[in-house]
This record gives structure tokens, sequence and C-alpha cells, in this order.
């Protein structure tokens, strides 16, 4: 995937279109099916949600003219104004849990949603409530079921099994209570000699018997009345009204679709016939199997669907689920002790992406579901919803294939070939003609931000990349500069300079002249152009040393708040001056705390408010946080979390101090200037009836309980969301997952990117571990970390990290295998549960004892809740490989190129070796650690130098030299590279290199001064397990 493949998808691609004999308009109206009455668990109170049935005279079809604003206020206003600021709800409810993410079977879920389950702790929740109020707020923050006066009191454990271990943080495991101690009730009281190999209770590894017995698509005992009025779907097809308007089409009988979900049951009787117990769930002692790592990159597991199903899914790097085989029902859920979540990556640069451009866009006329690949037809005339069952009709329009350009073969059409697919919207998705693109950039230009040097990178980076920012002739742009005053720069065409406006009244903020402040990019690029070389010099003598960035985003809020657009915030210290002023919280001897972290949430809610006042009025703001000093982002980070910005941070920023950080900065910043961005987005998340979404992990502001407000959308954001079943789904063999992205592209185009996943439905506890997707697990769990060190305590999270290992380690064991073993006992798949969740634990984000910066542990949280879990994965297990030795054998040929692939290495010292030469992959980093004794010729062949003590201290990029070895290793982390949007950069180390602290520090299976090594972990997991 080339970089101009993605800039490709800015509004421009491929579409199809429908025949030109088509009046679809005319037969149905476009607002069909909108004013349908809403369904229990799709409650419309809010008034803008993803497309409304706008009052026709909200739409003005002309995009140049200018929208009344005041007539869009209302149906866009959010829940924002003062008067109406979510609070974060108190905790009304504390009942005793153990530090465990899961909800025990007879209480509310520890982590609710707060609309759900805050005042009952009844066993089946309230009914969802929309956040529609304005008084509540996103879940995340939410841990109301866990207080940290409650937390179980550190207890030592038996230390016996760690002799010479280090003092670390191990608090006892607190069991669930009765049920757990039910479960271990089962073991045998004692224990009998360890088998050869261990079976499993449920036998065979199968679906279940009976259940392909129940025809698909018929049997639906639980549809509420309102699905019950839909005529009889089961007319045979030949009594149809022979409503074929394509009489040139030969007359035929209906014939079922080649696939679709009707034919599943059949296919999945073929599941049946696998007798032998599939890899995924090979018992694996951990304590005996030391190397777990597949050899290359960990694959998600293939959910265990017929394979006509399977070929039509969505993609697992768009769309995961923690567990890719659905548990029956929560108790089953429960059991299994594993998170229930999705994994999303939305927006996602993609090389192939199918665009329709139709005037009907079908759905579902009662849940509003985009008909997709896994939807089921009844006939020509109607199809079934995969997620409320209602039967809905075929619009004539569908009827013709644009692909095929053939009638009457409306399973054919892309939307039901493709579960990934983006539709150009028509006008009743707008709420207002499309705003152009809006860029607006605040520049931190006291004393202390110059002296670093990043305005220069800046500027030189926007000047370099201004014709590349997406957008068209519309696209407008403006520049707010700040110390303790704020400045605005007036870009009027006609000038002859930019013209400065300094306002110092920053108490009471105003828009000195508000017309000329955003200007059109085209019309006005010279005078931008000026300005970009200017600002550099124009602040080179500065005295001044305070940060008004409150008033300076209060004054971004004002410019930016008929359009919407994006703000990019380049902060270097601590504001101090003005609304939003901060002090500093970060305190150098707690670092290193071996417990807890104090600071982690923010210290104000100014940021907050102000975010979610800019979400309303569809601004974004991104924080680039460039500092050697504490800058308190766990409260300024608020900005861009709530308004779905993004944050990057470059600690000890200097460009000429630190030029890898300069190096970083430059890079992300030509991302992040020319990458694909949607403006005025929201994106919901439907599923199939039962499953319930309760939290949300991201930057976003909830709107209502399944829609997510993104002022912006851009391709590097992920997301989370924690699901429980709330209704048994006794009768479904397959459920279905939507998420629905709607935006306006930069080109002013509004449009629509579908996602749509089908998962199998089991019923017993070994299927559900047999598709266990570990990676999604430990992603979830890390979001769900992130929140519980906010809302109870670092050492909190870090206990319900562990805990998520041992409790589902204890269910396979006394769940799923009947007889007992000695050892760590995991299914294969799960093998590497245990590591990843010992990688978090050492992870910057809930480390402890050892010395991190509040503001780096804080954005460590950051990224673990915002980062597509692709990129994630490797922040938190980087992979190792070794360089001096690469060969051609089990090489990819890609293109002409030989792609070495090297095995992946356990992070331990024990893999390294002085004489040869390692690469690190951390994601955004990559370091080539050179060993001292490093093989000559290596030295020579690839790094172009006669001996180790000739190697560079801040070495970067390897030479291209003309020889085997070098072409190898080049291509190898040219490939690594092109994997992924933006620029990983190298660093070559030495010994004595600065980074070699950070390299040794990602060796995750070693122990430290304060944390277990993986094989004493692993003992400690033993212990608790075999309570
Ligand atoms: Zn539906």
């Amino acid at each position: 995937m080339s970089s101009s493949g993605f800039a490709s998808q800015n509004g421009a691609g491929a579409t199809y279109a429908n025949g030109p004999s088509q009046n679809p308009v005319a037969l149905y109206p476009t607002n069909q099916g909108y004013m349908a009455p809403p369904q229990p668990g799709y409650l419309n109170a809010m008034p803008a949600k993803e497309p409304t049935p706008p009052a026709p005279s909200y739409y003005n079809p002309s995009r140049q003219q200018p929208s009344p604003v005041a007539m869009f206020q209302q149906p866009l206003s959010l829940p924002a104004s003062p008067n109406h600021r979510p609070a974060l709800v108190p905790p009304t409810h504390t009942p005793p849990l153990a530090n465990s993410f899961y909800q025990h079977p007879q209480q509310p879920p520890s982590w609710p949603h707060p609309a759900v389950n805050q005042a009952s702790p009844a066993p089946s929740p309230a009914p969802p409530q929309p956040y529609n109020t304005g008084t509540s707020t996103p879940p995340v923050f939410q841990n109301t079921m866990q207080s940290p006066a409650l937390v179980p009191p550190y207890s030592s454990l038996n230390n016996a099994y760690m002799p010479a271990a280090p003092a670390v943080n191990v608090v006892a495991h607190q069991s669930f209570g009765p049920p757990q101690a039910a479960l271990r009730g089962t073991l045998p009281p004692s224990g009998p000699p360890p088998p050869p190999l261990a079976t499993h209770s449920d036998g065979p590894y199968s679906a279940q018997p009976g259940a392909m017995n129940r025809p698909m698509g018929t049997a639906y005992p639980s549809l509420q009345p309102a699905y019950q009025s839909v005529p009889a779907p089961q007319k045979p097809a030949h009594m149809q009204p022979a409503a074929q308007p394509y009489s040139t089409a030969a007359p035929q009988q209906y014939q079922q679709p080649s696939v679709s979900t009707a034919q599943l049951s059949p296919s999945l009787a073929a599941l049946n016939l696998q007798s032998e117990m599939p890899e995924a769930l090979r018992v694996v002692n951990l304590l005996q199997e030391r190397n777990l790592l597949p050899p290359g990159a960990v694959t998600p597991p293939t959910p265990c669907l017929p394979q006509d199903l399977q070929r039509l899914n969505c993609s697992p790097e768009v769309f995961r689920c923690t567990l890719t085989s659905i548990p029956q029902t929560q108790s089953l859920l429960n059991k299994a002790k594993l998170p229930l979540g999705l994994l999303l990556h939305p927006f996602k640069d993609l090389s192939q992406l199918p665009v329709v451009t139709s005037s009907t866009i079908v759905r579902c006329r009662s849940c509003r579901t985009y008909i997709n690949p896994f939807v089921s037809f009844l006939d020509q005339r109607r199809w079934k919803c995969n997620l409320c069952y209602r039967v809905n009709d075929v619009p004539e329009e569908f009827m013709y294939n644009p692909v095929s350009r053939s009638y009457g073969e409306p399973h054919k059409r892309p939307e039901v070939q493709n579960a990934t697919i983006e539709f150009i919207a028509p006008s009743e998705y707008m709420l207002r003609p499309p705003q152009p693109a809006v860029y607006l950039f605040i520049l931190d230009v006291s004393h202390n931000a110059v002296e670093t040097g990043y305005l220069d990178v800046v500027c030189q980076s926007l000047l370099d990349n201004l014709n590349s920012l997406p957008g068209d002739t519309r696209t407008k742009i403006g520049f707010i500069t700040f110390d303790s005053t704020i400045h605005f720069y007036n870009l009027q065409e006609g000038l002859s300079q930019p013209q400065m406006l300094i306002v110092s009244d920053i108490e009471d903020m105003f828009l000195p002249t508000p017309d000329s402040l955003l200007v059109n990019l085209n019309e006005c690029k010279e005078l931008v152009q000026d300005l970009l070389r200017s600002l550099p010099q124009m602040f080179s003598k500065t005295m001044e040393t305070q940060s008004a960035l409150g008033p300076a985003l209060q004054g971004a809020f004002k410019l930016l708040s008929h359009t919407g657009g994006r703000v990019s915030v380049f902060q270097t210290q601590l504001p101090a001056v003005g609304a939003g002023s901060l002090k500093p919280r970060d305190e150098p001897s707690q670092r290193a705390a071996a417990k807890d972290i104090q600071h982690l949430s923010p210290a104000t809610d100014f940021y907050k408010k102000l975010a979610l006042d800019c979400s309303g009025q569809q601004i974004a703001v991104d924080l680039f946080l460039l500092s050697a000093q504490y800058c308190d982002l766990a409260s300024l980070g608020c900005i861009s979390r709530y308004s779905a910005g993004s944050v990057y941070y470059y600690p000890s920023y200097h460009n000429h101090h630190n030029p890898s950080q300069t190096e970083r900065f430059q890079k992300d910043l030509k991302r992040y200037l020319t990458r694909k961005i949607g403006f005025e987005a929201v994106m919901r998340i439907r599923c199939t009836k039962g499953l319930s979404i309760h939290t949300f992990h991201g930057n976003f502001f909830v709107r209502s309980t399944d829609l997510l407000s993104l002022p912006n959308v851009n391709p590097d954001a992920g997301f989370a969301v924690q699901m429980s079943i709330e209704e048994n789904l006794l009768d479904m063999q397959v459920v279905s997952f939507q998420a629905a992205l709607l935006y306006t592209s930069s080109k002013g185009e509004r449009r629509i990117r579908v996602h749509t996943l089908c998962l199998p439905v089991v019923n017993s506890l070994s299927d559900i571990f047999a598709g266990a997707d570990v990676q999604a697990i430990a992603a979830l769990l890390a979001s769900m970390a992130v929140d519980r060190s906010v809302s109870a305590s670092l050492s909190d999270a870090r206990d319900a990290l562990t805990n998520a290992a041992i409790d589902s380690l204890t269910s396979y064991c006394t769940s799923v295998l009947t007889i007992q073993q000695p050892g760590l006992l995991a299914p294969a798949c799960l093998r590497l549960f245990p590591l990843y969740i010992l990688a978090l634990l050492k992870h910057k984000a809930f480390c402890t004892g050892t010395s991190t910066r509040l503001d780096e542990r804080v954005f460590a949280m950051c990224q673990l809740k915002y980062q597509p879990l692709a990129y994630l994965m490797l922040m938190v297990h980087p992979a190792l490989y070794r360089m001096d030795n690469l060969t051609d054998e089990g090489a990819l040929n890609i293109n002409e190129r030989t792609i070495p692939q090297p095995r992946v290495l356990q992070l331990s010292v024990e893999k390294l070796s002085r004489d040869g030469a390692f690469l690190m992959d951390h994601g955004m980093v990559l370091y080539l650690w050179i060993g001292r004794n490093c093989n000559p010729s290596f030295l020579t062949q690839v790094l172009g130098i006669q001996s180790y003590i000739a190697l560079p201290q801040n070495m970067k990029q390897l030479p291209e030299l003309d020889t085997a070895e070098s072409s190898r290793i080049r291509a190898f982390i040219d490939w690594l590279r092109e994997q992924r949007p933006f620029y990983p950069i190298l660093h070559i180390i030495r010994d004595e290199s600065e980074l070699k602290a950070e390299f040794m520090q990602n060796m995750v299976e070693d122990r430290t001064e304060s944390a277990l090594s993986y094989y004493e972990f692993l003992l400690h997991l033993q212990q608790q397990v075999s309570k």
C-alpha cells in the first residue's frame, strides 16, 4: 500500500451508480421508514441521531450557499452549555467486589453503563437509556461499583515460590464469592495422577446437537409484538405478487440467493464433522513450553462460520471481537471470565473500498441497520434484517445490480457482497449542507516554545504540505498564536501582508475581526505562505513566558463555531494564565511509587466542558504537546478526548538537543497534515437484538446509547466497546455487529462507511475458549484498566489485569478440562494471555516502582485507549528479531522484492548476544541494537563501518550498500514500515547509547528491580489458579 493510495481516498475513488432508468425517489419516498415508531432499545430521543428525519426545510440543496446557522443549531446542540453540563455521576452503590473486570453473575456489572445500572443492583439491568439528558457523561470514567476503600488490603502471598523475587505489589486474589467457590468445588478432592493429556468435558469440539435442526430465519419465538405484525414471511415465491417491472428478464422461479444466512444451518452442520480438537484448544502447560510466540505476527482467529459467510466477513483489521464465538447467555460469558467487546478501526486507510452512489440506501425499517451480506432474502422482494429480524421490502432500485448491470438479483448488489462499503449519502443524511474543510492552527509562541525551535518545524511542514491538505476549493484556514495574550491574523484577500491583531483581554475573549480570520486557502494562499515564513522570526526575541492556552482555545471555539472543523494546538508548557490555568502536580518523588500514582484525573473540568462545547459545534481539537516540563496532560488531554481529537506528545522536545524527537515530530506532522479526514461525523454501532453495548473506549463524546459524536474522524483512530448479553441468544446461530460512520469528506460529500461483522453463537465453554482472540482481549482489558486507574487506583487496575488472567485460566481448568494435571494450563489460543498481561503491567501506563513522568504515563494511557489494535500490540509487546544472520529461507516475495522473514524472538536478554545485531519493532520506533562483538562482516556489509568503535552514537539510517546483507535488512525494515501509515524511526544503538535503556526496558520477560520475570509471574498465576 503506497501513500498515494491512501491519499486517493480523500473523497475520490470509483463509485457505482445506478442505471439511468431508475426513478426510485418517486416510488419510495426518501424519508420512508424514518417515522416508524422507535423500537425498544433503539430509543430515538435525541434529535440529532445519525440520519435523523430532517424537516425538509433543513436541507439546503445548494452547498455553496451559506447555511443559516441558527436553524441548524437546534438539531446539533449537545448537552454542552454550562447549564446542562454533563457531570461525573457520583457513585450511588458500592458493593464490595473483588478486583476484577467482570461482573458477578448476581450483581450488576462492576463497570456499569451509568444509565443502565447505577440505580438498581437487580440482576437484570434496566433497559438502556440514551445519554440525552445532558446530565450524564460518557461512561468511561465510571467505576461506581469499585471503591478504593474496598480494595482488599495488601496481603502478602505465600512468597515461597519466589524466594529471590524483588518486592512486588501482589495482592491476593479475591474470589467472586459463591459462584467461584462453587466452581472450585468441582475440583477433585485430591489430584489424580497426571494423565498424559487432558480431555474436554464438552467432548469433541462441536456445535450443539439439535441446533442444526432449527431452520435459520424462521424460528424467532422471542420476537416482540411489533415484529410479529409483519406479514408471514414464508409464502412460496410463486405466490408473491408479480411485481417484476423488468419484464425483459426471462420468467424465472425465484431461487435462494447463492450466499445468505438462510443456508447457514446445513453449512454449520459441516462443522460438526470436526471430530478432532482444534488447535486453539490444545492444552499448553505454560510452565513447560517456553517459546510460545509464533514465528511471525500473531494472527487473529478465524470465526467458525461456513466458508461462504466467512468469505464475506469484515476484515479483522477493521472490526474484531474479543470472542469470535459469542456465548449464548450472559451466565455462560460470566463463567468464561473473558471480556466481551469489539475493537474497531473504522476509518482505516483501505486499498480497496467499494463506494455506492444510490438515491435509496436500503436499511431496516425498524432498527435502521444497513443492508449487508448477512441479511437473508426471503424472496426477491423481501429481506430479513439480521439485527432485529424485521422483514423489509426490497426497494425497486435495489433490483438493479450496477456491477453486473442486470436486474432481479438483489442479493448480488455490492451492499450484499461487501462487509465494508461506503455510500455517498443523499440529502436526508444532512442536517445542513456539508461544510468545507476548515483548519485552524493554534501555536504557542512564548519564550519557552520559541526556544525549542518547534515553530520552524511546524511552519516548514505546513509550507511543504499546504497543497496536500485534504480539501477542495472551499477549504478554509486560520492561525492563532498565543503567549499571555492572544494573537489573531487577518489574512483577507487584498491585504499586502498578514495583519496581526492582539487581544490582551483574555478574561473576556472576543474576535477582533470575525470575518477575516478564517480565509479561503486557495484565494489567500500567498498571505498564508507569507505568514508561515515570517512566524518563526516574529517571536524569536520574545521574553514573554506565560501561556494563556485556555483563552486561545475559547477564541478558536468562537472562530469555528459556525462551520466546525479541526483545531491543531501546539503547546509547550503548563498553561498558567486565564481560564483553564493549571498548577504543577507532578511530584518527582512520586514517580517511582511502588503503589499508587496520584493526579491521573483532570485537575479542572474546563477542558472537558470546552471540548463538549466544541463537539456540539462539530469542532475537534488535536493536541501536540512538546515539552520538557510537566504540562498536566491529564487535564489538557480532555480537550481532545471529548472532541474526538488526537494527542501527540514529544517529551523533552528540542530541535537541537533532541534530534530524534524532532525527526519523529516531522514525520508525524506530515502524516497528520496529509491524511484523510472526515468532518461532522457520528458513528453508531448496532448489534443483534439481545446484545447490548455498554461502555465505549476512545476519543469521542457519547451522544446517546450507541451513538458517538466525532466532530473529526481520522484513519489512525481506534475504538473499543464492551458488550453484555441482555437476552439469551438461544435461537440464534449467528449474530452481527454493524458500525456505521457518517461523515462529511474533505471534498464536501456526505458519506457513510459501513462495516458488518458476523459471528457464530455457541453454548459451550470450550467453544467460547476456542474462539478467544487473545490480542483483542488484551487490548480491551488495557482500555478497561486505564479507566480503572483513573476511577479507582493504579494498583486496583493492576490487580484487575492480573486477576483477568487468573480468572479465565481458572475457568478453563475447572470447567473445560475434566482431568487436572500439574502446571499452569491454558488453551493454545490463550497461551500468550499471561505474557500480554505481564507486558501491560510493565507498560509505562501501569508500571510501578520505575520512575515514570506523570505526563508520559498519562500519554501511554491515552494511546492504549486510542490506538488501533495492531499498533497498540506492538507498543505493549514489541517484536524482536535477530538481524545479523538473515537468510532468504522462507522469505516473502512481493513485487519482485525478496523480504526475509526472521523469527520473532522472546523479549528476554537471554535471546540477545553480543556477537549479534537485533531489531526491536516497537510500533512507532524501531531499535537496531548492535552487540559489542558483532560479526565484523555485518559491520562492513550492512553498516559500512570497519569496527564497533566506529559506530556513531546517533545513527538513524542504514547506508544503501551494494551487498546481499544490506539489501536483505533494508528490505525487511522497509516492509515493516510499509505496513503502517506512519513512519517508524530507526535508531541504531550501541551499548553506550542513551536509548539502550529504552530498548532494554522492553525485555518484558526479564525480572527488573520492581517487577517479576515472566516465569515468576506464571508461578504466581499458577498458585492463584490452583487455589
Ligand atoms: Zn432491523
